[in-house]
């Protein structure tokens, strides 16, 4: 999480990832497989724990070394990991729970066929699908903002443990493709990327955030000038970008995996970072 990014004392009010969680299980609150109490009190003394932290940090006479929060937000990428965890493993119900109600509406549509019930009682069946199909897709909504919420904190809490890099220079290291870049980005320039990407590669780039999106204002994440590109940064498409940009002198950063063994997450962030928090 950002929080270990605060750099000036400035912002007062970071509580924004409590709303995520909030949201998240007030939606599944007439469910029956996702946990709301026991996760939601971990996510809000985490929390605390983090801002306490922050705010001692803030303080000139208490300087608390940086590696501190590092490792605080070492604990809240692990939350972000348990709460994704535990919104894929509530997938399966939700899955199921369309494919029994749509069965149960084929067998309703043949009985109305047949002259055996009432329109009303088929219409009524049909409502039941329609909910249950959109309580999945939001379920999946809820567990790809997830994936990009950990995705980004990975990414932050990583680059919170190593050194910035000077203009120009390239590393590969602690899971980070990192170039720190020698122009400015914004994203203006981003036209003339999708271009080029279509050129090559026949397709359109995978484009997962342009700017400031919901999930970096809920990380409090400055993301005004940044995109984020859903390509493997050891992929074909993932070095053919890198490269490019290399070549452009425009910054990025690739990470290879937000969960261990997984390549979920992974992407290459386009555009300088900016690890303050800004105020919401
Ligand atoms: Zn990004």
């Amino acid at each position: 999480m950002c929080l270990a990014f605060v750099h000036s004392p400035g912002w007062s009010e970071p509580t924004p990832l409590v709303g995520v969680f909030e949201d998240r299980h007030r939606r599944f609150a007439s469910g029956t497989v996702v946990p709301t109490v026991t996760l939601r009190a971990a996510i809000a003394s985490l929390l605390v724990v983090v801002l306490l932290a922050a705010s001692a940090s803030a303080e000139p006479a208490r300087r608390t070394p940086p590696t501190s929060l590092a490792d605080l937000s070492a604990d809240v990428v692990r939350a972000l990991a348990d709460y994704h965890a535990t919104l894929e493993r509530a997938r399966p119900s939700y899955e199921a729970h369309v494919q029994a109600v749509a069965a149960a509406v084929a067998e309703r549509r043949a009985l109305y066929e047949a002259g055996a019930v009432a329109a009303s009682a088929m219409e009524e069946a049909e409502r039941a699908l329609a909910d249950a199909q959109q309580a999945l897709a939001e379920h999946l909504e809820a567990i790809e903002e997830a994936e990009r919420m950990l995705s980004e904190s990975v990414l932050h809490e990583r680059l919170a443990r190593l050194m910035p890099l000077p203009p120009g220079r390239y590393e590969d290291a602690s899971g980070l493709v990192r170039y720190a870049g020698t122009t400015r980005w914004s994203l203006r320039d981003l036209g003339e990327l999708k271009a080029a990407f279509s050129r090559a590669f026949g397709r359109p780039l995978p484009v997962s955030a342009v700017g400031q999106t919901r999930v970096h204002d809920r990380l409090g994440l400055d993301h005004r000038n940044a995109v984020d590109v859903a390509v493997h940064p050891d992929s074909a498409e993932g070095r053919w970008l890198m490269a490019h940009l290399r070549e452009a002198g425009v910054p990025f950063i690739g990470l290879r995996e937000a969960i261990p063994g997984s390549a979920t997450g992974a992407h290459v962030h386009v555009g300088p970072t900016s690890p303050r928090l800004h105020a919401r």
